[in-house]
């Protein structure tokens, strides 16, 4: 998952070129998504 820099949109990566479709951007955040992870307790 990316972020664009400019309006702040969340935008998946497609391929190798990305560019924000909401303004035309080129800068990104990366974000990595969360992982919840699930802890059983006994
Ligand atoms: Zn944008």
């Amino acid at each position: 998952m990316y972020r664009c820099v400019k309006c702040k949109k969340m935008i998946t990566k497609v391929g190798d070129k990305i560019r924000c479709p909401y303004c035309g951007f080129r800068i990104f955040i990366k974000l990595r998504p969360k992982v919840v992870k699930k802890v059983q307790a006994r």
